[in-house]
């Protein structure tokens, strides 16, 4: 499957790591704007609040895999984790469920939303009660 789609935990991996970045950015244009006090002090609290936050959403990520179930990638072989009711593979990006009611359907995002889960409870209960 050709599908652009990458776990959940490398894609926040890559949202932290990016932060990092950003945060050491802004503090060099503190550097660059140090003639300007204010902006300069701006620019830095700013960096340092991205890098503050990549480092709250690198613990948070920590948290995630804890919790996250782990399988061994039928495509790959390979260990990965799965967040969620849909997720796609650390290393070759192969898309799985581990919800039995979505199996052989279309890869989507959604399946992983609140929205998605009320209605097919709902649709549940109303068979439910026939
Ligand atoms: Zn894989």
């Amino acid at each position: 499957m050709a599908l652009n789609y990458s776990s959940k935990i490398n894609k926040i991996r890559t949202f932290a790591l990016s932060l990092v970045f950003i945060g050491f950015g802004v503090m060099y244009l503190g550097i660059l704007t140090k003639k300007i006090e204010w902006l300069m002090a701006i620019f830095f609290i700013l960096g340092l609040l991205c890098i503050v936050f990549s480092t709250v959403v690198y613990f948070w990520i920590g948290m995630l895999s804890t919790r996250a179930r782990q399988i061994v990638c039928p495509t790959c072989n390979k260990p990965t984790k799965i967040l969620g009711r849909v997720d796609a593979c650390m290393h070759c990006k192969q898309p799985f469920t581990i919800d039995k009611n979505l199996e052989g359907k279309e890869f989507d995002e959604k399946y992983n939303s609140k929205e998605y889960r009320k209605q097919m409870k709902n649709q549940h209960q109303t068979n439910d009660s026939k």
